[in-house]
């Protein structure tokens, strides 16, 4: 008897395994493995998700019409074109069910944000990764590796787990060659974080072509991860499209309420961004100090590569032993670097301590 078997190309995706959370016999856990932010929701935010609970039994605003004015508002953008989605990750996900498909193809930098691949292949989509230049997404190869079927190409800028970021005058370049029926997506999770003059978002190449759209998330800067927020901003034709592909419900109301509060909470990003860039050059210099080669990041996260995958094993194992989790980075094609996010001063402290003490270890 035949079985009921889906879609091939659904059964190329490996399950999505996240950062983990828990280690067998460790009473205090540090997790830095997910990028979640150093210092926890935003208080306001705790209290509109408080609030929210006795209005659990009513549907949210289908529309997320008090989200898309504020996230309007603080970054001075039409709320009409914008769309919020269940985290940015359902924004992608509806970008390629809506555009790409069976029969066409993505285009990504070789170790760009996975989501592109795994959801591009749940839609069917080839998946073309284009080799990088130390770890930054190469902007001729990106080009040349369109062809006909390409549809869609993915840029994370800056880009998880690289850290990297491609200079603004790189970025255009992108856009203006690619062919106008390709989507170009500037995934920009870690905006905040960037420290260029010249970076834009994403929001005035949005304004400048037809075919360009930004995704962004609460779950980074502002401390939301668990809520799943996030949003795009796109040409108003792309706008109707995804309004038409999303769930009519898709951000729920705990989290949208949580989101506006997170917007309205005085000093919050200029607290989180002071502490990542005091944090992100300590642990830096840190860690290259005892010999570990890290990457130049512009995200709350920094890429350390220990030159082989079996020290990154064995570095990984020894903080574990000490209750600190942080992210391999195999299924990224990084086998020799761990991916370690910025956390609170204490728990930095303890994570290069550790690591300090593995690399005195080899050095015997
Ligand atoms: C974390 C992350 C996202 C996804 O965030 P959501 O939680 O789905 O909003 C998207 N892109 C990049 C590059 C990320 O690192």
């Amino acid at each position: 008897m035949a079985m009921l078997a889906p879609r091939p190309s659904i059964l190329s995706v490996e399950p999505y395994v996240g950062g983990e959370s828990k280690l067998p016999g460790v009473n205090r856990i540090i997790k830095l493995s997910s990028n979640e932010g150093a210092f926890g929701p935003p208080p306001g935010a705790v209290a509109a998700i408080q609030r929210m609970a006795t209005e659990a039994h009513r549907y949210p605003d289908g529309g997320s019409k008090a989200l898309r004015e504020a996230i309007g508002a603080r970054f001075g953008l039409d709320p009409a074109r914008i769309v919020c989605g269940n985290g940015s990750d359902e924004i992608l996900g509806l970008l390629i069910l809506a555009y790409g498909g069976e029969g066409t193809e993505i285009v990504m930098s070789a170790h760009g944000f996975l989501m592109y691949d795994i959801t591009g292949r749940w839609a069917g989509c080839r998946i073309i990764k284009v080799p990088e230049r130390d770890l930054t997404a190469d902007v001729d190869g990106l080009i040349a590796a369109c062809g006909p079927r390409t549809k869609l190409v993915f840029l994370a800028n800056p880009n998880n787990p690289t850290g990297s970021i491609l200079p603004q005058a790189e970025v255009d370049r992108l856009r203006a060659a690619l062919r106008s029926d390709i989507m170009l997506v500037l995934d920009s999770a870690y905006a905040e974080y960037v420290d260029r003059p010249d970076y834009d978002a994403g929001a005035r190449l949005v304004d400048a072509t037809g075919n360009t759209v930004m995704t962004r998330t609460f779950s980074k800067i502002f401390g939301l991860g668990g809520m799943r927020v996030g949003w795009g901003y796109a040409p108003a034709e792309v706008v109707d499209v995804l309004n038409r592909v999303r769930g009519p419900f898709n951000v729920n109301a705990a989290a949208m309420e949580a989101a506006v509060a997170a917007l309205a909470e005085p000093g919050w990003v200029e607290k989180n961004v002071a502490h990542n860039a005091e944090w992100r050059l300590k642990v830096t210099e840190a860690l290259t100090a005892t010999g570990i080669k890290v990457w130049p990041s512009q995200g709350n996260f920094v890429l350390a590569d220990f030159g082989t995958a079996d020290r990154a094993k064995a570095a990984d194992a020894h903080l574990k032993s000490r209750g600190l989790i942080v992210r391999m980075m195999g299924a990224y094609g990084l086998p020799s670097c761990l991916r370690i996010t910025i956390g609170t001063a204490e728990e930095n402290g303890l994570l290069t301590e550790a690591l300090g003490a593995f690399m005195a270890g080899i050095r015997g």
